[in-house]
């Protein structure tokens, strides 16, 4: 019998052992299952095998031998990206790169200048926890979402927060990129041999390289300055109920002149009500007989037990003083009070609640594990976000709002949507939760996410950020894009070894 040759991955695999030591790889099934799982309606995805690299240097070899060997990989930081892929590639078989695991530093705190160094591993608690024992005089910006979710990963996937340096790209400086031939990059003034402000200056000289490693597979980001906010003495939030479905368009009217004039610091968001008390309630299948999705009468009777109505309006003042902020709550309060349909809720009333607490950690900066109460309230914790812009216009948001109603129920499910409101746009943060034990409703889910994404295509409105399961698809809707990011591709990565097929770029 001829002895079998052993595969790409499995010759990679063990000169990437030889390199980085044995404990540096791991392909035990335990690992590579781990590995492959995540929420979405696609399934697992198991890679071959994963590394963690101490150093940029072991990236580096890493990347050199996987186009020795023509092998494909994928980086992940924290893997927290939940409802859009955890650590799964978005392809069977690549190998992931963890860079989370060893490279996990804060490198460096500038208090005078406000800004933080990080290595990918580096996560939004334990930027708290660091920021806190240095005496919280530097704010960060920090996501809903898991605690454990990376600072680098999260600004790498276009992901959001809801301070004013609630965008994550917009606020991060001076990127050091393995690129995919294994070459390191520094962006910004970091290109200069020396830079004493590759953090400070974000868009150097020349054109801007910065875009071309945010949901692509264009490079490996090992390290990444962040711009930090100092903390003000006193943050007061607000928040306001409205009863109906169709209050949306007033509340998106309500909002924008608010935003345009810069009247509100924070993002405001819109929260639906399954969404706000989702967070603290399962479906409660005893009470619909069994039935999906829920009933208006059942709806109603959930959100009167947490005191919210169908939507809840929330944002936050900071200031030097009580006194100080008074008065902007006095304004907002009036503003929101005229449409005649809004009920108050005050900062000292909200921090007694869990589901309205958390928007207040949001607006501070600090780290909330309570949102993801969201995963529990259909069995089988399937979730997979999608997410829309939606002009400021009360109209608008209506109309798709009746759109995403419509398809979300003949699918069998809930609309479970914040809306995260700017002065022109906002980005509606739809979570589809499922059952992702049931093959039946796990395949509906899909479905569903197919008709939102083609629905609000055809009226003219795409996404921002796309499950693993649905980048290829989402990608395809573009025109120009795709074909520039190919060339762009075969230039930069002429082996296609990272990331084949991220974001639908090959
Ligand atoms: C209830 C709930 C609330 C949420 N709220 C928010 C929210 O408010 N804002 C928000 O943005 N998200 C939110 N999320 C989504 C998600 O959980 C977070 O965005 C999370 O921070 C992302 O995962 P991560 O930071 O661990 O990044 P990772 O999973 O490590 O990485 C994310 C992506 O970046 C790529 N990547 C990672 N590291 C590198 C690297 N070094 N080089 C190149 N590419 C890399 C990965 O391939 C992956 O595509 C929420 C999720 C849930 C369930």
């Amino acid at each position: 019998m001829r002895p079998t040759m052993p595969t790409p991955s499995e010759t990679f695999l063990s000169a990437a052992r030889e390199r980085l030591g044995p404990t540096a790889v791991d392909t035990t099934p335990e690992t590579v299952g781990r590995y492959g799982a995540n929420l979405l309606p696609g399934g697992d995805l198991p890679p071959a095998g994963v590394l963690y690299p101490g150093s940029t240097e072991e990236v580096q070899a890493i990347v050199r031998l996987a186009n020795t060997h023509g092998v494909a990989l994928w980086p992940t930081s924290t893997g927290e990206n939940r409802g859009l892929g955890l650590k799964s590639p978005v392809r069977p078989g690549q190998v992931v790169v963890d860079l989370g695991r060893r490279m996990n530093r804060i490198v460096e705190i500038d208090e005078t200048l406000a800004y933080v160094v990080v290595e990918p591993g580096v996560t939004y608690a334990q930027l708290y926890e660091e920021l806190g024992r240095r005496g919280h005089k530097l704010m960060m910006d920090t996501t809903s979402g898991p605690p454990d979710g990376g600072i680098l990963g999260n600004t790498l996937d276009k992901g959001a927060g809801y301070t004013p340096y609630f965008d994550h790209f917009g606020m991060s400086c001076g990127y050091e990129v393995v690129l995919p031939t294994g070459e390191v990059l520094r962006t910004s003034d970091g290109a200069l041999p020396g830079s004493k402000t590759q953090y400070l200056s974000k868009y150097g000289y020349g054109p801007f390289l910065d875009g071309l490693f945010v949901q692509s597979n264009l490079g490996i980001v090992t390290r990444m300055g962040v711009w930090l906010m100092p903390r003000p003495p006193v943050l007061r939030s607000f928040f306001f109920t409205f009863p109906d479905d169709e209050d949306l368009g007033d509340i998106f009217e309500l909002v924008r002149p608010l935003k345009l004039n810069n009247v509100v610091p924070t993002l405001i968001k819109v929260t639906s009500d399954v969404y706000a008390f989702g967070t603290e309630e399962t479906y409660p299948f005893e009470k619909t007989g069994g039935k999906t999705p829920l009933p208006a009468e059942v709806r109603k009777e959930l959100r009167e037990r947490h005191g919210l109505g169908a939507w809840l309006v929330s944002g936050a003042f900071y200031g030097p003083s009580e006194e100080a902020v008074q008065p902007l709550l006095e304004r907002v309060k009036a503003h929101f009070l005229k449409s005649g349909k809004a009920r108050y809720i005050s900062h000292a009333e909200a921090e007694k609640s869990r589901v309205l607490k958390i928007h207040i950690d949001t607006f501070s900066g600090q780290p909330t594990r309570d949102e993801l109460g969201l995963l529990r309230w259909r069995p089988g914790s399937g979730a997979t976000w999608f997410l829309p812009a939606s002009p400021m216009v009360g109209r608008v948001a209506n109309e798709q709002q009746a759109l995403s109603r419509r398809i979300l129920t003949e699918h069998g499910f809930e609309f479970v949507c914040e809306y995260v409101c700017g002065p022109r746009m906002s980005r509606a943060l739809h979570i589809l939760l499922f059952n992702r034990q049931d093959a039946e409703e796990r395949e509906r889910a899909g479905r569903c996410f197919r008709a939102l994404l083609q629905a609000y295509a055809e009226a003219g409105y795409t996404i921002a950020r796309a499950p693993l399961d649905m980048q290829q698809e989402a990608m395809a809707k573009l025109e120009g894009v795709p074909e520039v990011l190919s060339r762009l591709k075969k230039a930069l990565d002429p082996e296609g070894i990272l990331a084949p097929g991220k974001y639908g770029i090959s």
